[in-house]
């Protein structure tokens, strides 16, 4: 029996009652809020025949274009059209993007099921599955759908598998358990296309993002106490023609120097924001709450934050006798 026995029973009935579902994916998506996204999608027209708009308010990365049915994302929301929402990967209204989605909109009591597994999440709907010990969202997905006896089609499972490996950085992470093994042996038995997940989500790269991982490595910096840290300005985007986009994943090689307690990478985004990145490897750095205190928020060892402003070069220097 699931931990979450009695919210999936809630989110069933919700479900049963409901025509028009609208399911929306987190802002600068990944291979988890959409993985999440496109398998309940799958299983909510298939297995109950509910009419679904998938939405997300930033266009996915190139990486993520080989998952079925990756077309069908619009990123225009009416939320009065549609009597069920359900929120995926998204631990705030923030995270969403869409202004519709306010505080009046939450307090008129619309139905939002908040499926996710960030510690820091907001609780912001009106029935929330969070479970903070689930490596990512497709993994508490994968439990519901046992729960209603959904058919895993290749496509859903291939789906559920892209949000497992995106947030376990294949199996890497620490947040990797015997129940992500146990769900990926599963969806491999289901049909899950595992080496279009490793070709485009992790051996597939440009020359443009090369060249800003290169900047990334080059401009990093280590302090005696072990905070390691690094930035893109807007300058070093144009001069490699890449965006802000291609520093997915980079941060994982600043993390894995092995003097580092805290990794930052900083990264101006071309609208007059700096975004935040920090890693840690150490237990007893919590990087979420790090984060919290800067508005943003995250898991223990990974989290993010993003505040107005842009990355001002300080140098300092100091003359040591002999
Ligand atoms: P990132 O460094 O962007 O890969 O994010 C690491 C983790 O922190 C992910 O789980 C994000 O969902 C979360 N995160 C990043 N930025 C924010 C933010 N501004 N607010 C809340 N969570 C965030
Ligand atoms: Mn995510
Ligand atoms: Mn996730």
């Amino acid at each position: 029996m699931s931990k979450f026995q009695k919210e999936f029973e809630k989110a069933l009935k919700l479900i049963e009652k409901s025509n028009n579902i609208l399911i929306i994916s987190h802002k600068n998506p990944d291979g988890d809020t959409i993985g999440s996204n496109l398998s309940l999608r799958k299983v909510l027209i298939c297995d109950f025949g509910k009419n679904v708009t998938s939405v997300c308010a930033d266009p996915l990365p190139k990486s993520l274009l080989f998952l079925p049915d990756s077309n069908v994302f619009e990123n225009k929301i009416d939320p009065n059209k549609h009597d069920l929402i359900i929120t995926v990967d998204a631990s705030s209204v923030d995270q969403l993007k869409f202004a519709e989605i306010d505080e009046k909109f939450l307090k008129s009591g619309k139905a939002i099921i908040n499926i996710d597994h960030h510690p820091t999440n907001k609780k912001f709907g009106t029935l929330n599955i969070v479970d903070e010990n689930a490596s990512c969202a497709t993994e508490i997905l994968y439990y519901f759908f046992e729960f209603v006896k959904a058919t895993i089609v290749p496509s859903t499972a291939t789906h559920l598998l892209a949000g497992l490996y995106n947030d376990t950085g294949s199996f890497m992470h620490s947040n990797t358990s015997s129940s992500s093994y146990k769900i990926a042996s599963k969806l491999l038995e289901a049909g899950a296309a595992l080496p279009r997940i490793v070709k485009h989500m992790f051996k597939t790269q440009s020359i443009e993002q090369l060249r800003l991982w290169g900047k990334v490595l080059s401009n990093a910096r280590l302090n005696k106490k072990g905070t390691l840290v690094s930035k893109i300005t807007n300058d070093d985007f144009y001069e490699t023609n890449s965006t802000p986009r291609d520093l997915m994943g980079v941060i994982n090689y600043l993390n894995s120097v092995s003097r580092s307690n805290l990794s930052i990478l900083l990264s101006e985004d071309m609208e007059g924001h700096v975004k935040g990145s920090m890693r840690t490897s150490k237990n007893d750095v919590n990087v979420a709450s790090l984060c919290e205190k800067l508005g943003g928020g995250g898991h223990k060892k990974a989290a993010g934050f993003t505040i107005p402003g842009k990355i001002v070069t300080e140098e300092v220097w100091r003359i040591e006798e002999e």
